[in-house]
């Protein structure tokens, strides 16, 4: 296990009365990618400003390499920040924006020339170092604030939404390689995003926030497998909830009865036989068959013997690679569902007003 750069025990802050973060406790490992996820006003950036000493806690401590941070100024911090607004001197050359902090350290001009120059070859912005940051776009602009970020080697770099001013394009592409700065320069990063897809796409670990709290910490893929509760369950991806209850237990699953149909179901939680649950469903995790479809193919009807919730097509939603299915069950509950194009199929779409089987083959008894 690598050991922790930032450790952050105990944090508590109110803005007037108002608790912006709650006995906030996280250990930083070094050289990961980790990101807090939350909603607007969760208290990302208050923790963030915090760690970087742009904001002072009302109690708790912030520990970074080992030493406390209480009362260290932000420059002399071993972090640097990189904001949403690129905050870079706009009469100044991108070779300047980027040496200014190395020319207040009082570094030689030969050891500047270097530094700058390997800062620039590492977000690719050799060619533009006499530009003013004016003349550049802007995701030329966030890779300057990067650039000048990364310029001193700091041992932690903070990442406030930088992408979150670009265009979709230009963020999916940033994304990529801001991981790969990450991964060449071996320095953690601690990124605030409100994105989902961008927090999953770049991080090691995800911080789920809500309410100044933790919810969850833990890789995207257990994040969006296992997530702790409905709150996160629902704030990463689409998520359908059916009612069950627990019929049955094996080792590592619980077998739960939902609409008469046994499913198996994971959870670390404890339950007992006779316990209502929510059953979780990924729009992914199901598959559809029209009705007439299964009552002509005996080998599609195998495969779906035991998945019998019925319901009718209320709409289809295209979306490029898949497609989405919203279906009204015979109970009246509206599931989403996420079906792949299979090339060997006749029927790519399902229409409204068909009668369908819905079911998933992984899980069920
Ligand atoms: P966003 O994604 O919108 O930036 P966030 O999760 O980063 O949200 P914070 O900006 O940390 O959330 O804010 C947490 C809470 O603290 C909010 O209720 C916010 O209104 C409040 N807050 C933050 N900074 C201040 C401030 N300087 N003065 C007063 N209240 C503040």
């Amino acid at each position: 296990m690598k050991k922790n750069v930032v450790t952050i025990s105990g944090i508590n802050k109110s803005f007037d009365g108002d608790i912006a973060l709650k006995d906030f406790t996280l250990s930083v490992r070094d050289g990961e990618f980790l990101t807090l996820l939350g909603p607007s006003g969760c208290g990302k950036t208050t923790l963030l400003r915090i760690v970087g000493g742009f904001e002072t806690c009302d109690s708790g401590e912030i520990h970074i390499d080992g030493q406390s941070a209480t009362g260290v100024p932000p420059e002399n911090r071993a972090v640097n920040t990189v904001f949403q607004s690129y905050a870079l001197f706009p009469h100044m050359t991108v070779f300047d924006n980027i040496a200014f902090g190395l020319r207040i350290a009082g570094k030689t001009n030969s050891e500047i020339s270097k530094a700058v120059l390997d800062a620039l070859k590492l977000v690719r912005l050799e060619n533009t170092r006499h530009k003013m940051p004016a003349e550049l776009s802007g995701g030329q602009q966030q890779r300057v604030a990067i650039a000048r970020a990364i310029v001193n080697k700091p041992r932690v770099l903070l990442l406030d939404e930088p992408l979150s001013a670009l265009d979709y394009r230009l963020r999916k592409q940033m994304q990529k390689e801001l991981k790969e700065l990450q991964q060449t320069l071996g320095i953690t990063f601690i990124l605030v995003t409100h994105d989902q897809e961008e927090a999953f796409t770049m991080s090691d670990r995800v911080v789920v926030m809500d309410h100044g709290q933790i919810v969850q910490v833990d890789s995207p893929r257990a994040i969006y497998e296992e997530p702790a509760n409905l709150y996160i369950a629902s704030f990463v991806g689409e998520i359908n909830v059916l009612d069950g209850i627990i019929t049955g237990r094996g080792e590592s699953h619980y077998v739960a009865d939902v609409e008469n149909v046994s499913v198996i179901v994971k959870s670390k939680r404890d339950f007992a036989i006779g316990d209502p649950v929510h059953v979780l469903l990924r729009p992914e995790d199901f598959r559809i068959e029209v009705m007439h479809d299964l009552e002509e193919s005996s080998t599609l009807a195998k495969k779906f013997a035991k998945a019998l919730l019925k319901g009718t097509v209320e709409s289809t939603y295209y979306k490029g690679a898949t497609y989405d299915v919203d279906i009204i069950l015979n109970d009246g509950k509206r599931i989403l569902v996420t079906e792949f194009f299979d090339e060997d199929s006749e029927s790519l779409y399902f229409n409204q007003g068909d009668r369908v089987a819905v079911g998933w083959f992984e899980g069920w008894e």
